[in-house]
């Protein structure tokens, strides 16, 4: 039997996994914690076996892995690592069935359900690559992701691939399985039914011994210009997932942990898999969206130890004001971390006020894998800032010089980008099909982070803001390229600039410029028009929440829109270097009609 978790009132003086931060991170070596990870013979290893396999010689395996909670309020589902295990080799052996070889892409869109979990580890035990993708997409990012990444197999729901796959399925060749898990009443013609196909199918599989550089994974991430980018990632990031699961959000042995984080993006992997996994703790998975009231009965009902969550669900909370969850019993809370966005130090206060323990930010990055900075549980937090890089990363604030390489600022509270030293095991190992733009997210042995800090006299890093114009909406990361693109399909638009304006809750919402051709009028009738466009192709989540219309946008001499421009006179900044602005600078003249947007 596993051990038994410490009782509630041990878990606030439950030492913390990482004790004292300076001493860790000097003694911090990469070959200790790769030697931690099992070796399946001449070094190679599997992000799966570290999650699964290796608990099954031992008390882990009937400990509970999975404690599910079906949105409609029925009973908790718990679901062993032993039985994990066994389904995820049965996700395996119908990969494997299909012909589905090592390399193979499955992508995978759906949302917290059970077999999401058996399929993401089956995938990776089978040597194939997973990719997550967000189910809140409309048909469009989903279709530009299967182009870029041409995956072999897709696995989703029946209803997700009837509303957002079905109808340009027959125009992607290389999609050769769709694989449906949850509840299938039929499957729609060219589908499997996979819950059931796995049913049928053995429960064994030899997990496949993987080179550490092998491709494991592949997130999709957006950038200021173009398609989207698959950031690829190899077997080996499961060590830095193992540590920091341990020294940056203290996971320890018989830990209920809870992951807000939508299994559609590089969190919900890395930290709502991989590392509650390898760390050998139960996982909860609420199938319902953001409840308030909901949320704090899980705390309490699931006796939480470890709460990992984002600032967009935390304003959310704090919203709804102290009585809510004066009403529950949150003593079994150790440690309760937030990634994502910048945490407000009033967000770090009220929890320490309303939940009893402070919201300990960390920040990383889909390029990075983890989690890269952190406030640790052993050190002080300073609220607003995302704290000190974890054990084994090197971190600076650089300035970039004209000659393509870098400078190292390395006075206190100097703002620049920062930088990280390359060579963790989760950073990512290129863009897919996109050399020239991997290697230009490096200088010498540095990764470019696009993101502008400060570090204070205590080493402490403080997010100032991101260096591009990529927007991040209730954590997830924005292009605007791909809401442009979706609003020039409309005859009527002529041009569009898409910024992030700043938004009480959402930390940033999605908002539009249209310039429309000559002899149409910009109406409220068209607005909605364009509104409606983008919600069916891109998703209410990924949609302009505002769009004004304006007579011409402003353009760089080379015809890039200046959404920099765009912003700044949206916030009343100042504009700054205006130098490259095509013609005059009053580009941006409203039009006589009505301009405010409305969501
Ligand atoms: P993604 O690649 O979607 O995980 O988004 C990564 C970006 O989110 C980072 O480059 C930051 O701009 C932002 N981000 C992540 N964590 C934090 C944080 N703790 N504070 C401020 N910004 C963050």
């Amino acid at each position: 039997m596993p051990p038994p978790p410490p009782s509630p009132a041990d878990q606030r003086t439950l030492p913390s996994r990482l004790q004292d931060y300076d001493r860790g991170y000097a003694a911090f070596d990469w070959a200790q914690a790769r030697r931690e990870v099992t070796d399946l013979g001449g070094g190679r290893l599997n992000i799966a076996y570290e999650a699964l396999d290796r608990h099954l010689d031992g008390p882990g395996a009937d400990r509970t892995a999975i404690r599910f909670l079906p949105r409609d309020g029925g009973d908790p589902l718990a679901i062993t690592y032993r039985a994990l295990n066994a389904r995820a080799n049965q996700f395996a052996n119908l990969l494997a069935e299909r012909g589905l070889q090592p390399g193979d892409r499955v992508y995978c869109l759906a949302h917290r359900i059970p077999d999401l979990y058996a399929a993401a580890l089956g995938t990776l035990k089978h040597g194939c690559v997973f990719t997550p993708l967000f189910s809140a997409f409309g048909p469009e990012p989903i279709r530009s992701r299967v182009e870029i990444g041409e995956p072999a197999a897709v696995v989703t729901t029946a209803r997700l691939y009837r509303r957002k796959m079905a109808d340009w399925i027959a125009e992607t060749p290389c999609l050769r399985h769709v694989l449906l898990i949850g509840d299938v009443d039929e499957a729609p013609e060219g589908t499997v039914d996979a819950a059931r196909a796995m049913d049928a199918l053995s429960a064994e599989y030899t997990t496949r011994p993987m080179d550490p550089e092998a491709m494991a994974l592949l997130h999709f991430t957006s950038g200021t210009t173009g398609r989207p980018k698959g950031a690829v990632h190899a077997h080996e990031a499961v060590v830095l997932h193992r540590v920091t699961a341990e020294q940056a959000l203290d996971l320890q042995p018989g830990d209920v942990y809870w992951s807000t984080a939508d299994p559609g993006w590089v969190a919900g992997m890395s930290y709502g898999i991989i590392g509650p996994f390898a760390a050998g703790v139960t996982l909860v998975v609420d199938e319902a969206e953001f409840d308030a009231e909901r949320w704090y009965r899980i705390l309490d009902e699931q006796r939480v130890n470890v709460w990992y969550t984002a600032p967009t669900a935390i304003r959310m909370l704090m919203k709804c004001g102290p009585e809510l969850p004066a009403r529950y019993d949150l003593s079994a809370l150790r440690f309760i971390a937030s990634v994502g966005e910048p945490l407000n130090p009033e967000a770090v206060h009220w929890s320490r006020a309303t939940l009893g323990l402070p919201f300990h930010d960390n920040w990383w990055q889909t390029e990075t894998g983890g989690i890269m900075i952190a406030n640790f549980r052993c050190l002080p937090i300073k609220p607003g800032s995302m704290g000190r890089p974890v054990p084994g990363i090197e971190a600076a604030v650089v300035r970039r010089d004209d000659a393509g390489g870098i400078e190292r600022i390395d006075a206190a509270d100097e703002t620049g980008e920062l930088a990280l030293r390359k060579g963790w095991p989760a950073m990512f190992r290129g863009y897919l099909h996109e050399e020239a733009r991997y290697r230009k997210a490096f200088s010498g042995d540095w990764y470019l982070t696009g993101d502008l800090v400060r570090r204070d006299v205590d080493g402490y890093y403080w997010f100032i803001g991101r260096g591009d114009d990529v927007i991040k909406t209730s954590g997830h990361l924005i292009g605007p390229f791909e809401v442009e693109s979706a609003l020039m399909e409309h005859p009527a638009v002529a041009e569009v600039g898409v910024i992030g304006v700043p938004d009480e809750v959402t930390g940033e919402r999605i908002k539009a410029f249209v310039a429309l051709k000559p002899g149409h009028a910009p109406d409220d009738e068209l607005r909605r028009a364009l509104m409606a466009l983008a919600r069916k192709r891109l998703g209410a989540a990924v949609a302009p929440r505002e769009i004004a219309f304006a007579d011409q946008l402003p353009r760089t001499r080379s015809g890039k829109i200046m959404r920099r421009l765009l912003r700044a006179r949206e916030l009343g900044l100042p504009e700054g270097d205006t130098s490259t602005l095509e013609g005059g600078d009053d580009r941006l003249r409203p039009c006589a009609s009505p301009t405010a947007g409305g969501g």
